[in-house]
């Protein structure tokens, strides 16, 4: 009797109890400082009315992104998001419904943001995004090492600091970001395409930062390629127009995020390698200001802290849109991750424990 209760305790431990589980692969996604604001409530009134935050018309801005609810505002800003994730997924993070998801770090910019979600773990010292390669081990690279997953994580990034985060030069997992074309012993003709476009565009944003849309390319041609089991697509559209005070792109950028989302999602179901066993995830590296301060972030910022989690796959109860009043934390996706897949994740630092909620 003892040694199977210390066996089962074990298994327990390793995290073993969730190896019934169906996800075999994992795709994250991540929104560079997309706020929860717009994710719940969609376009902001003031600002959307506000001629200095738009470079569009506002009869066209308004058709595109206007309506009288908010419930109709969300849907018609991320439309797979309001009917596929909140009919089938998981949503954390509405605030004005008690849920809030939060950043442990108190830095509220990128390189921490990002490091947090996926080591599972704030380190203070992480305070610059010209930190150097990231010491601490991630998630990405703790599957790649796994039976069956060696070379199979992928990262393809809008941002060429994202190389750091994800610390390749350690762990020579494949990193494609601005400014990089994908290499391979041979490339489909879409990825020839999807790389070639890389140079049909202006480099709109310059500082190490390609457009979401070329980003995406290089990653849909990847997947459909080389099958990987762990896909990492860091995006950045949002919060370089939110910065840029372009609260019409910034809204496009997010609505652009949504139609990719569901493009490689209706991918993902139709490919037998991955139908039925893939788990989709989604949220941002830090939030943004409110009203005027919408265009910022950091720790003078008061909100920027705030976030939330999207999740839709095989292991996931259709729960929805989440009412329920509760504090989840950025730190604890990568647990949550390694769970999802019947795995417990190790690093060489503490990680944060996983969300119970998402894995019952
Ligand atoms: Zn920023």
């Amino acid at each position: 009797m003892r040694i199977v209760l210390m066996m089962y305790l074990l298994l327990m431990i390793s995290g073993e109890s969730y190896a019934q589980n169906k996800t075999k692969n994992v795709i994250l996604i991540s929104m560079d400082g997309y706020r929860w604001q717009e994710l719940f409530g969609g376009a902001d009134s003031i600002l959307l009315n506000a001629k200095k935050y738009n470079s569009q018309d506002s009869s066209q801005r308004f058709a595109k992104y206007w309506a009288f609810t908010e419930k109709e505002r969300r849907a018609k800003l991320m439309p797979f998001v309001w009917k596929e994730i909140a009919a089938n997924g998981q949503i954390y993070g509405n605030r004005s419904l008690g849920n809030n998801v939060d950043f442990r770090n108190t830095y509220w910019f990128s390189y921490p943001g990002r490091s947090e979600v996926l080591t599972g773990y704030f380190d203070p010292a992480i305070n610059s995004n010209n930190y150097s390669d990231n010491p601490n081990e991630n998630i990405l690279e703790f599957i790649e090492k796994q039976k069956g997953y060696r070379g199979k994580s992928v990262v393809f990034a809008s941002w060429d600091v994202v190389a750091k985060i994800v610390n390749r030069n350690r762990n020579r997992m494949m990193v494609n970001i601005y400014g990089e074309d994908v290499k391979d012993q041979k490339l489909t003709s879409t990825q020839e395409l999807a790389n070639k476009m890389q140079y049909f565009l202006p480099d709109f944003f310059g500082k190490g930062e390609r457009l979401d849309g070329l980003t995406y390319m290089l990653a849909r041609a990847y997947i459909e390629a080389g099958h990987p089991r762990v896909m990492y697509i860091d995006l950045a559209d949002t919060d370089v127009f939110g910065h840029g005070g372009k609260y019409d792109y910034y809204l496009d950028a997010a609505h652009y995020a949504d139609a990719m989302i569901a493009d490689i999602w209706h991918y993902v179901q139709q490919e037998p390698f991955y139908r039925n066993q893939t788990t989709i995830i989604i949220y941002p590296d830090h939030g943004r200001g409110e009203a005027e301060q919408w265009t910022s972030h950091g720790t003078n910022t008061p909100h920027s802290g705030e976030s939330y989690i999207m999740i839709l796959g095989p292991d996931t109860s259709p729960k929805g849109e989440i009412t329920a009043a509760q504090q989840l934390y950025m730190d604890q996706v990568a647990q949550t991750i390694a769970n999802i897949m019947g795995l417990h994740f190790t690093a060489n630092h503490p990680v944060a424990n996983a969300i119970e909620s998402i894995l019952k």
